[in-house]
């Protein structure tokens, strides 16, 4: 296995679907490699990171077009405090 094989297994280890062989194949690179080692860490973490953003998967819609027409045109009179009007 080479550096660009490793890393395009990295995917399929994390989620347990690598055939054992090959995952013991994946390992031994690791062990011989320091830098796929490190990039598996960064892989790790940014996987990580990426599911700590988003906990499940009720990932919000698009804000409705109305909602932000009507944010928008409640902004410039807001309540009275006009600066421009003393
Ligand atoms: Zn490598």
């Amino acid at each position: 296995m080479n550096c660009r094989e490793f890393t395009s297994f990295i995917a399929d280890w994390l989620d347990g679907e690598l055939p054992v062989g090959q995952a013991q194949v994946f390992q031994a690179h690791i062990a011989m490699c320091p830098p796929c080692e490190m990039y598996l860490l960064q892989y790790q973490s940014t996987v990580e990171l990426a599911r700590l953003c988003q906990p499940e998967d009720a990932v919000p819609g698009e804000v409705p077009e109305a909602l932000i027409q009507a944010i928008l045109a409640a902004r410039p009179t807001g309540d009275g405090s006009d600066p421009t009007q003393p």
